[in-house]
């Protein structure tokens, strides 16, 4: 049988209706069933097989999902992608994080809040990734300063870690320092087949 696989899309700001169509264009590519749910409360994290941390504002992000009381909950999805303001809540230590803030601790990652600074405040380049080559957009984006020794780096530019996964315990995490969901599902696609490939839960 052709089991169905639910991936969610926190919605609370960012490229919501972009990383979902992109989700979507990428389980097409690969021809599988795949839901996709914008994630805003505890009963959406509910069966998910993986869940996108959208671009944004990591702040933002922190307050609402501690309101929604959803923070911990999300520790527990094992397939997570996040972009931008996304990785910053994935990783293990970010720089520059404002002083309520908190990450979720969970990538062997150290990142820098808008390290890229005021003027460079956003960008466009043509990058090169292990999975091929495609055209990015850095919108405030974070460095990815260190990576652990179980961290994977698929691209850099300009000599930065842009984009990385690690996998323990069963656990996937996917940090991109850009947006792929406005110029490519490569991304997407290599995540969907990371979670076609997990163990079931
Ligand atoms: N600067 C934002 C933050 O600190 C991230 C920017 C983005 O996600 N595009 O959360």
């Amino acid at each position: 049988m052709n089991k169905k696989f639910t991936v969610g899309v926190l919605a609370f700001q960012g490229d919501v209706s972009e990383h979902i169509e992109a989700v979507k264009d990428a389980a097409k590519k690969l021809r599988k069933d795949v839901d996709v749910v914008a994630v805003r409360e505890k009963k959406d994290l509910a069966g998910l097989n993986g869940l996108i941390l959208p671009g944004g504002e990591s702040t933002t992000f922190y307050k609402l999902c501690q309101r929604e009381g959803i923070f911990g909950e999300i520790k527990k999805i094992r397939n997570i992608l996040g972009t931008c303001a996304g990785a910053i809540m994935l990783s293990k230590n970010a720089r520059n994080k404002t002083k309520d803030q908190e990450t979720l601790e969970l990538m062997d990652i150290e990142v820098a809040r808008n390290a890229y600074g005021r003027q460079n405040e956003s960008f466009e380049a043509e990058i090169k990734t292990s999975l091929g080559e495609m055209h990015a957009f850095f919108i405030r984006a974070p460095k990815i300063t260190r990576v652990g020794k179980n961290v994977k780096v698929l691209a850099k530019y300009n000599g930065e870690i842009i984009a990385c996964e690690e996998e323990s315990k069963g656990k996937y995490y996917l940090a991109l320092a850009f947006h792929p969901e406005l110029t490519t599902t490569l991304f997407h696609e290599h995540f969907l087949r990371r979670i076609f490939a997990a163990p079931r839960p």
